[in-house]
Parts: C-alpha cells; structure tokens; sequence
C-alpha cells in the first residue's frame, strides 16, 4: 500500500519540478534575482514547504500579499529576504520590522505607520516604495510620488526607513505587445529616475511578474517577482503551454474513485437531473466538489481521467462529489480519478479545468481547499515515460 492509497483525494505536489521550475525562470531572468511569490499558500500549493524548495533552487527572495502569510513563513524559520506588499492600517508593521520582512508603502499613510513602528522597534524599517505606473490597482500615482519619496527620504535620514526597493506592477503582461508594456516602462523608469535623483539608493528595482519575466526581457531590472509560472503553469494560453516555456506543472489533483455502478438508460444524475444517461451505462463517483475547490461552473464540462480514459463531469458538481459517465467501463472502486496533472498519464491540464470553468488556472489552483490534503513528493528525477530518456 502507498501512502496515498487511503485518501478520499489529495493534490500531490512535486518540489522536484518546483525546483526545476525556479532554475528555468532564473535562466531566463537576465541575472536578475528571482522572488518566489508563495502568497495565497502558494497558490495553493503549500508556502513553506514550496518556499523553502523555491529557496534550495536558487530564489534569493520570497514575497506574499499579506503580512500575516510573511509572519507565518518567517513563524516556521523560513528565511531568505521576504516582501509582503497588502497593508491595512494597524499593520502589524513592528511585527514585520522586527521579523526582518521587507514591507511595501504605497500612500502616506502607510509611511506615517511604518515609521511610528520602526521608532518603537528602534529598528528601521525595510521599505519598497510601490508606483502605479499605470495597473491602477495598488500604489503610489506618478502625481503623488514626490511628495511620497520626499516623506520616505526623510525617514531614511531620521533612520526609521530604509529604502530598499523601488517597484511596479504590470496590467496587461499576458497579452503579447500590449502597448501599456512599454508605456508602464518608460513611467517606471521615470519614477525610478526621480527616486534616485532624490537620494534613493535602492538595492533592487522589480516589476516583472511571471509572463514578463517569460516574455519582456526588459523589464527584469534587479529582480522578477514569478508566481504562476514557478508552479508550472503558462500565464495564459496565448502566450503558450507551460512545455514550450519548459515548465513541468507541479500539482497533481486526483480523488479514488468512491463509488463505481451500473445504471439504465434514461436516469437523471446529479442535482437538478441536468444530466440523463442515454443508454445503459456506468457511472463513476468522484469525492471531491465545489467545497474541495472544484468550480460549480465546470458542471457538465470539467475533465477528468478514470479508468485510463478521459471523461468529462455529467450533471452538477455537488459540495462534496461528481459524478463521470464512465459509458460501460468498470474501473476498480479506489482506483485513481485524475482532475489536472502534468499530463504523462493523458490526464488533463489545469487550464483545461480553468477553460471548463470560463476562468483562469490561477483561480483553480488557488481554489483547492484546506479540506484536500497536499502530498508532497520530492523525487529528483521526474517520474511517468519521459524518465531516463
Ligand atoms: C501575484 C503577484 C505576482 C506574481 O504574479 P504571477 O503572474 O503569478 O507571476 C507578482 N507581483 C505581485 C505584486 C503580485 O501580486
């Protein structure tokens, strides 16, 4: 019996491919440093156990969105430098400060807290100055970043802050020659300019995210702040599979097989009967639903690879299980029901899910709730009929 033969399902998530994901993007990083970005637990995959992998492969920096999900890696002895880049007011700024974790301001209010923290630490505190050069979502206006940088040199000459960053964020990376690629460039290199101008001395200046590190080789600057693409999976279908960037997906979704059963012709199956068998058939259960992750929206869509095959959802995803047509098949009960993998047994791709679903791989990756246990597989060589050859 293996470890795993007993679990209802499991998202088995290979740190060999991690690892090798994280040497592919540092190649392609221009010598700029890698930050493996483990917010959202990895998207889902498990932030210490892959930071700490992302960290033995080479990423010299970590970064996540909130404090709390910093404070916990740093909790666990992760180490590595480490950005966290969503604040509230309240903080915890001295929290962060004190656990050596770099902090993003992007608005006075944040540089007012920070340094009120750093005075009662009676450290300073590691601070990235964040510019909206154009995302709109979070940091600091071209019109408002003088008065920004003039209140964060301050601080660094009364000794609460320390500049250490200077970053940006992209809207549209994914989508191939937008023109507000290189319009958000030149902004970031304007407000990086003026930074410096006035007595900034950043140690990294970074505004690439996954699909920028894998296709604008200028923007890498110091530092490529890669996510999705560490978990091997293509930033988005147009800019093509995560096999042609070189990227080994890293979790495997599976679930055994609870129930295998013959049925006639004609039975509804599911909730609101949205499915009808159309002859005598058989029909797989599948132990995992909407609140284990599965999107309600890939009912009647989702794929899923059983009994060697690949089947698709019929009827409703349910809470806690689906069922698959298995059209006549008998798969041993227990055996392996397959949702997303890296593909050497034919199952189906993440994307293929996020397709199903009308969304986006990140989504679904992120979506596999706390209630389906991670299995952590560490082999270094890759398993399936590529190995050895
Ligand atoms: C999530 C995030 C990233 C990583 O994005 P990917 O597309 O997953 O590489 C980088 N920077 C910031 C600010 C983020 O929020």
């Amino acid at each position: 019996m293996n470890e795993t033969a007993s679990l209802r399902a499991r998202a088995e998530i290979d740190l060999a491919a991690l690892r090798a994901n994280v040497r592919v993007l540092r190649a392609r990083a221009s010598g700029a440093q890698l930050m493996a970005v483990v917010k959202s637990d990895a998207y889902g995959h498990g932030a210490e156990r892959c930071a700490r992998a992302a960290l033995e492969a080479g990423a010299t920096w970590l970064g996540t969105a909130t404090p709390h999900e910093a404070l916990a890696l740093r909790a666990a002895g992760v180490g590595g430098r480490l950005l966290c880049w969503l604040w509230t007011p309240g903080g915890p700024w001295r929290e962060a400060i004190e656990a050596g974790i770099d902090v993003s301001v992007s608005g006075m209010w944040a540089l007012d807290e920070v340094t009120a923290a750093a005075a009662e630490a009676g450290r300073p505190a590691r601070v990235h100055l964040k510019a909206d050069t154009g995302l709109g979502r979070n940091g600091c206006q071209p019109a408002d970043w003088a008065e920004l940088v003039a209140a964060a040199r301050a601080a660094e000459q009364a000794g609460t802050v320390r500049i250490i960053g200077l970053w940006s964020h992209f809207a549209c990376a994914d989508e191939p020659g937008h023109p507000s690629i290189a319009a958000q460039l030149d902004t970031f290199r304007d407000m990086v300019a003026y930074a410096e101008k006035a007595g900034a001395e950043p140690e990294v200046r970074h505004i690439a995210n996954s699909p920028a590190t894998l296709t604008v080789p200028e923007s890498h600057f110091d530092l490529v702040r890669t996510g999705i693409a560490m978990y091997g999976i293509s930033p988005s279908p147009e800019l093509g599979t995560a096999a042609d960037f070189g990227l080994r997906p890293v979790m495997t979704l599976a679930a055994s097989l609870a129930l295998v059963k013959r049925v006639p012709a004609g039975h509804g199956i599911s909730y609101g009967h949205h499915y009808t068998t159309s002859a005598e058939t058989t029909l797989g259960l599948v132990p995992l639903g909407y609140a284990d992750g599965i999107p309600r929206h890939a009912s009647g869509r989702g794929p899923v690879l059983a009994g060697g095959v690949r089947r698709t959802v019929a009827g409703r995803v349910a809470m806690d299980q689906f069922v698959v047509d298995l059209h006549g098949d008998e798969p041993a009960v227990g055996s392996d029901a397959v949702l997303f993998g890296p593909g050497d047994r034919g199952e189906p791709s993440v994307e293929d899910w996020a397709q199903a679903a009308g969304t986006i791989a990140y989504e679904i990756v992120t979506r596999i709730s706390a209630r389906v246990p991670r299995v952590y597989r560490d082999d270094e060589t890759p398993p399936g009929p590529s190995a050895g050859s």
